[in-house]
């Protein structure tokens, strides 16, 4: 261990817990904090100073996805924090006490099998989730593994880091997986939003030609200086599909990252992709179903990829694009305490950009 700094760690913490599903958080200051003895080979401790709020942490507190989260639950996967102790007899750490690190949505896994070999680490059949099977970030000190935290850049604030570990990775991936090049034409359905306004960046960065898709003048103007090149407001638009294909020269685009959690927003994307398009599915809606066009599926030869959250090397590349100031998080920092209420404005749909806590904040 090269660091000479050692850390004083409390025995307890305050964490917003989710004790049943439902969706009530209860703020505690006695949760136990596992001491450094106490930490397996690989794990680490990390003190976090921020987390992400992110609309996934609200499906697991109200339980309403396939996939159940074990309950009592500490939610949180996008946390920025310091690595205050780091297990005995962990091997080949990649970070050391006193560095600055991310916790993501995928906190673990197990490195060796298929899918990890191949880079598809999320899909590791040992994966660990941060605030799903794993205690999250919604507390002030968490355990996590030293293989899979992210570091994060010297002059990237840690609050602007945060939402980059799971909103940027995820748009980030999907984005570099969908099969187009500078200057291809993507669109973007709910461009304005918590993922739409990265990966309008995002997709900039990479040199494509943005069609942002939401609706009202704050967004529109959201979305164009961010870079889109066409704003189309669904609600005032008469046809997405008609307009689409008109600001595509009568072709249709290359890509759609549908972050949506509605049917209608992929049906939309095989009726506007040109041939040998690609639809990206991003979003993680409980029940909808994806509803497309067989015949126009096949016909136009268009592909239809998932794409779940990020690798290591996707969230350190999400991490240093916006350590270079390409990629800005637009964001709001309010105290742990404000989840709940958080929480209730992200069911009325009223959160706008980005919640971050501070836990400096009382
Ligand atoms: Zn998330
Ligand atoms: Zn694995």
């Amino acid at each position: 261990m090269s660091s000479t700094t050692t850390y004083t760690i409390p025995k307890t913490q305050k964490a917003a817990v989710v004790e049943k599903a439902g969706g009530s958080i209860t703020i505690k200051n006695d949760q136990p904090v596992k001491s450094p003895e106490e930490l397996e080979p690989g794990e680490c401790l990390v003190k976090l100073e921020c987390s992400g709020a992110c609309h996934t942490d609200l499906h697991a507190a109200l339980g309403d996805w396939p996939l159940k989260a074990p309950l009592p639950l500490i939610g949180g996967h996008e946390g920025v924090g310091i690595v205050v102790a780091i297990g005995n007899n962990t091997s080949r750490s990649p970070v050391k006490i006193g560095d600055r690190v991310g916790i993501k949505w995928l906190a673990d896994s197990c490195l060796n099998c298929e899918q990890c070999r191949k880079g598809r680490e999320q899909n590791c059949s040992e994966a660990k989730l941060s605030g799903f099977t794993v205690d999250g970030t919604f507390q002030e000190y968490a355990v996590s593994y030293v293989n899979h935290v992210t570091p994060i850049p010297e002059g990237l604030p840690s609050d602007a880091a945060a939402s980059i570990l799971c909103a940027g990775v995820t748009v980030y991936r999907a984005i570099k997986y969908s099969e187009t090049e500078s200057g291809d034409w993507i669109v973007l359905p709910g461009a304005g939003g918590g993922l739409g306004h990265l990966a309008i960046q995002y997709a900039r960065v990479r040199g494509l030609r943005v069609i942002a898709v939401d609706t009202g003048d704050e967004k529109r103007d959201l979305c164009l200086k961010l870079g889109a090149s066409n704003f189309v407001d669904f609600k005032s638009s008469k046809s997405i599909v008609d307009e689409i294909k008109s600001i595509t020269g009568g072709n249709g685009a290359h890509s759609a990252v549908v972050t949506s959690a509605s049917p209608e927003g992929y049906q939309q994307a095989i009726d506007y992709l040109r041939p040998g398009g690609t639809l990206m599915a991003v979003g993680l809606p409980g029940e909808a179903k994806l509803e497309a066009s067989i015949f126009f599926t096949v016909f136009k030869s268009i592909k239809v990829l998932g794409s779940y959250v990020g690798n290591r090397q996707d969230a350190r590349e999400a991490i240093d694009i916006a350590a270079r100031g390409d990629v800005k998080v637009h964001f709001v920092t309010k105290p742990m305490g404000a989840l709940k209420d958080v929480y209730e404005g992200m069911k009325e749909g009223k959160v706008a950009g980005r919640v971050v806590l501070d836990y400096s904040k009382q």
